[in-house]
């Protein structure tokens, strides 16, 4: 099984790696654990720890797929004093090709209450 060990894939409740059924919130491990690479980054952004949620913002960023870019603005503010992470996502989105969803997502981070991340999100937008 290919999962993140000690975690629940679903609520991130720590986890004994051998469980197949969360303790916490009930969730089938195995059942997630299939969902399509996409769904898994989408969702690790909301995990606790800051270096899982960092590699779904970098696998995110290489994905560059637009309908994505608000899940990542939604993590930037969900976590207001990651400042590494706000950044990073900035950076990612700077990198993205021109559109309509990266323009809006570096327009909400101007917002960010994160002074260096909105100056970073002014610079790029
Ligand atoms: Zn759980």
């Amino acid at each position: 099984m290919n999962r993140q060990p000690g975690f629940c894939l679903a609520c991130f409740a720590k986890l004994d790696t051998a469980a197949q059924v969360c303790p916490v919130c009930g969730a089938s491990q195995e059942g997630l654990s299939a969902r399509d690479y996409r769904d898994k980054l989408l969702h690790a952004l909301h995990h606790p720890l800051a270096e899982v949620r960092m590699r779904a913002i970098i696998a995110l960023g290489w994905r560059a797929e637009p309908d994505t870019a608000q899940e990542l603005v939604a993590c930037a503010f969900r976590h207001p004093t990651d400042v590494v992470a706000g950044l990073e996502i900035v950076a990612r989105l700077r990198d993205w090709p021109q559109g309509t969803s990266r323009t809006e997502a570096l327009r909400a981070l101007n917002r960010h209450p994160a002074r260096l991340v909105r100056k970073a999100a002014e610079r790029s937008s």
